[in-house]
């Protein structure tokens, strides 16, 4: 029923290459590809001892229309499930229009000279993919993604008019490591180290990075200190929520991690432009990415939940009402199922969910959407069988 094409080798294309196999009565043929073949190949060598089913592997240099292109002529892949790098985004989705392929990806465009991640330039492949009868669905990891569909979900079950939004993210886990990042370290240093940006009474509010903080009590966890940072699916969770007055998205670090990256920083080792060093160019942070552990290995020693939910305020029949959705998802489990930790797996799984509702033709509709555009409901379903079962609480005090 479902061929489906998988491209990203990396701890969140383990995870989706072991989930769609789970559910190979929906993805009837899998292929995975990356830029470097031995790592899909060894994947491959897993996921079939773990659950029996072949996945075909396949190089491809995902920064180079013409050879996604040639890759996508010969597969011919129903869906593409984008899980290498942001940067790869538009030339895949350019190469799913050139021979009519569905999209799906889990974090949203940004260009490699430059750390601004904005959805803006896929928004605008919106009226191409309607032409083309196409669908593509942005964002749909954890946050964003499943964080999105929690949104969606309490606006249409819970609220006449959500208000306040804090979508709150707790890693509780310990790797053993003196620093190490939990998914692609570039993405992720590019990410944390930016000012803060939140969405307060129709406009954004900038602050400096880390500079609002206070701790916040997450289920099984306990109190955590919290940061605000800016968020991708804050950009289209205040376009299609309108009646929201704030939302913000906090993220708890320790004060290692906190003072490592003040030290990558302040040694430069952040820079994303070249610089010269022994007659070669060198981008300082890709350096940094190739001494730094792989976040891919982290899961063996990795012990300790996440904790990722949306705390909301609004108004229910005339009255305020408070909600918290979240779900737990344990490290050892996540690796005991897949070989990958828990962040990995938090992107995984809902990317594979998401897959399904492309090919059960439940979340198929010309055009580029973000994943709270969509009925929420048939996605909540699958996410309590497919390992990440969430939980709601009502009328709380919601801490933040
Ligand atoms: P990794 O760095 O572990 O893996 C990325 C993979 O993409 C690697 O296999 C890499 O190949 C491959 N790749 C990079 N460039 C190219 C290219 N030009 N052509 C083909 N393949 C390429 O990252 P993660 O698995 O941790 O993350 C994957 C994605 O998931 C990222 O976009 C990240 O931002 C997103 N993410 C989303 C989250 C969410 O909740 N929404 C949370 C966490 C991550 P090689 O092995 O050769 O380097």
């Amino acid at each position: 029923m479902g061929k489906v094409l998988i491209i990203g080798a990396g701890g969140v294309g383990t995870v989706v290459a072991n989930k769609v196999a789970q559910n190979n009565n929906v993805f009837t043929d899998i292929m995975l590809a990356s830029r470097t073949k031995s790592k899909c190949d060894a994947i491959a060598e897993d996921v079939k001892r773990r659950t029996g089913v072949t996945l075909k592997t396949a190089q491809v240099d995902a920064d180079n229309v013409p050879e996604l292109v040639k890759l996508f002529n010969e597969y011919k892949p129903e869906l593409v499930i984008n899980v290498a790098l942001p940067y790869q985004d538009l030339t895949i989705m350019d190469a799913c229009l050139e021979c009519g392929v569905n999209y799906l990806d889990t974090a949203n465009y940004e260009p490699k000279d430059e750390a601004r991640f904005e959805y803006k330039w896929q928004w605008a492949y919106k009226e191409k993919f309607e032409k083309a009868g196409l669908t593509a669905i942005l964002g749909c990891g954890f946050d964003p993604g499943v964080t999105s569909i929690f949104t969606a979900y309490a606006a249409k079950h819970h609220f006449d008019e959500i208000h306040y939004l804090d979508i709150v993210d707790c890693n509780a886990g310990d790797h053993g490591k003196a620093f190490a990042t939990n998914f692609n370290p570039e993405i992720n240093i590019r990410e944390v180290t930016q000012k803060g940006k939140y969405w307060e009474n129709g406009q954004w509010v900038e602050t400096e990075p880390h500079e609002i903080h206070k701790p916040l009590t997450y289920p099984e966890i306990g109190p955590k200190e919290s940061y605000v940072i800016y968020h991708e699916e804050l950009e289209s969770l205040v376009k299609n929520f309108p009646t929201l007055r704030r939302a913000r998205f906090w993220m708890t670090f320790g004060q290692e991690y906190l003072t490592h990256l003040r030290v990558i920083q302040n040694i430069g080792m952040a820079r994303i432009d070249e610089v010269e060093y022994n007659g070669q160019k060198i981008v300082p942070i890709q350096f940094l990415k190739a001494v730094l552990p792989d976040p891919g290995e982290l899961g063996e020693n990795y012990t300790g939940e996440t904790s990722i939910g949306c705390r909301i305020r609004g108004i229910k029949d005339g009255k305020e009402r408070t909600y918290y959705i979240y779900n737990n998802c344990s490290h050892q489990e996540a690796y005991k199922e897949t070989g990958a930790q828990g962040v990995s797996y938090t992107t995984g799984v809902p990317a594979t969910i998401g897959a399904m509702m492309f090919l059960q033709g439940i979340w198929k509709k010309p055009g580029v959407f973000n994943v709270e555009e969509f009925n929420p409901d048939p996605f909540m379903e699958q996410l309590n069988k497919q390992g990440l079962p969430w939980h709601e609480l009502f009328d709380i005090d919601l801490e933040v």
